[in-house]
């Protein structure tokens, strides 16, 4: 596999017959462009959610309000490699840790965790790799059709995403990530100290070599990026119920989806709530080993042009990212469930982090946390519920939902549509663990 697909996908709408009224749980670009992949089928689409994307909705329990906004072409690798075994004791001391646990989540988070460290064996790695290589050959060209439909091109700043390394050492030691990245088609620049400096003239020059991703790229405003799509799911003859769905219930022919207002029947039901889809999973009668990684953001609005692209120090497990509104710092990992509120010791650290390595920056003003929805193996579910086959899962990005949410919704449009899908969809499994 050598350069990336750039050829937008299509689907052939499917004969009068085989249309289908579909209802969707959940707005994140997961939902959003499922939804919009389904109506390009043909299908009457309706999707449940209390607070799309529209009006003047803030958007901020979604997770695709407040992430790095970066399409990863490069993020080949699952989040478990080998080796990090050896960090959990770190993990669990250090509550400003890049990737940390919180004590008192760890009896719950124990299955997953196991199944976390399994897949981060070497042999598991290289599997996984395979599959994230697959689908992030195709992922833009899944976008393209759906943002030049949404017409938000513009959104797109497209210089790719710097790596930065502080020696020649963690450069080395990160190499062998990058062989892995480059057997699956990503294009590596390997950059020096003066390259970096032309590149990000505003960095501290706390860095001694780097990689540039070139066919990654960041969005301007992932938030606007929703709205587009939730203006061009209207525009299609989409309809937002606007309230919570509490309970699913599937049968022979379709489903019903109890919500807080009245409920919606449907001849197929899509669960694509994020972090928040195992409940429907187990209502259905599936164990899925979903959880979350907590992340979180905080944004610098004086510091706006500061960088020209998403820039990342591995070490520190953040990104800075240049955004229509300000600097958004964003990363980390922290396992702690869905219910506990946000850590401020996560939200310091990036903000007394920022200024040394990019001085000027200014004050940061905003502060954010939100659900990654992950699965142990950093692959998503993508698939027909095993105990229900007219209700269909979609959830479990984790890192990445931004890059695949399309290439998500192509696949989900292909395979209730009973078509051979572009990529094989086995690895991705609801009950795979
Ligand atoms: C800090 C951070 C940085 C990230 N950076 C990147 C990045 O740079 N690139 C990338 O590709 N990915 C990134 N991600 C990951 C990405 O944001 C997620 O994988 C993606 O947003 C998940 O999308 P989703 O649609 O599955 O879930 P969400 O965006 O969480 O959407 C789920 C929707 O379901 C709705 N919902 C929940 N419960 C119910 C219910 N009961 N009834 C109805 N609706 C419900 C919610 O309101 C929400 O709108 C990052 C994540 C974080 C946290």
């Amino acid at each position: 596999m050598t350069a990336l697909n750039q050829t937008p996908l299509e689907i052939a709408p499917l004969a009068e017959n085989q249309r289908q009224t579909i209802a969707v749980i959940g707005a994140g670009f997961v939902g959003l462009c499922s939804a919009l992949w389904l109506q390009r089928a043909g299908h009457k689409v309706t999707i449940i959610d209390p607070e799309p994307p529209t009006g003047n909705v803030s958007y901020r329990n979604a997770c695709s309000y407040g992430n790095a906004c970066t399409i990863a072409a490069h993020a080949v690798l699952p989040v478990g490699t080998p080796g990090i075994v050896w960090d959990v004791p770190r993990m669990l001391l250090r509550a400003d840790a890049p990737l940390s646990i919180i004590w008192r989540y760890l009896p719950q988070l124990a299955p997953w965790l196991i199944a976390f460290l399994s897949a981060s064996r070497t042999k598991e790695v290289e599997r996984i790799s395979s599959v994230l290589g697959q689908m992030l050959y195709h992922a833009d060209a899944a976008w393209l059709p759906l943002m030049q439909q949404s017409e938000s091109m513009h959104l797109r700043r497209e210089n790719g995403c710097l790596y930065l390394y502080k020696s020649e050492a963690d450069y080395r030691s990160a190499e062998q990530n990058d062989r892995l990245r480059a057997k699956y088609g990503v294009a590596i620049d390997e950059v020096s100290r003066d390259e970096i400096r032309d590149l990000e003239p505003n960095l501290a020059p706390v860095y001694e070599r780097g990689a540039l991703y070139r066919d990654s790229f960041n969005l301007w405003s992932p938030l606007q990026l929703a709205q587009a799509l939730a203006r061009a799911f209207e525009a299609a003859g989409g309809t937002f119920v606007r309230q919570e769905a509490l309970n699913v219930e599937a049968n022979e022919t379709g489903g019903k989806v109890h919500t807080s207002g009245d409920p919606v029947e449907a001849g197929h039901i899509v669960i694509a709530a994020g972090a928040h889809s195992k409940r429907f999973c187990a209502q259905l009668g599936d164990k899925v080993l979903l959880d979350t990684e907590r992340g979180y953001h905080v944004l610098f609005p004086e510091g706006r042009d500061l960088l020209n692209r998403p820039v990342c120090y591995p070490e520190h497990g953040f990104y800075m990212v240049p955004m229509q509104n300000g600097i958004r710092t964003v990363g980390t990992v922290e396992f702690g469930g869905l219910k506990r509120p946000l850590n401020p010791k996560r939200t310091a650290m990036l903000r007394n982090a920022t200024p040394k390595l990019l001085p000027n920056v200014g004050t940061a003003t905003d502060e954010w946390m939100g659900f990654r929805p992950s699965m142990p193996d950093s692959l998503p579910v993508i698939g027909p519920s095993p105990k229900s086959p007219n209700v269909t899962y979609a959830f479990g990005h984790g890192h990445i939902g931004l890059t695949l949410g399309a290439l998500t919704g192509y696949l989900v449009a292909q395979n209730i549509a009973g078509q051979q899908t572009l990529i094989d969809v086995e690895p991705l499994r609801p009950v795979r663990f």
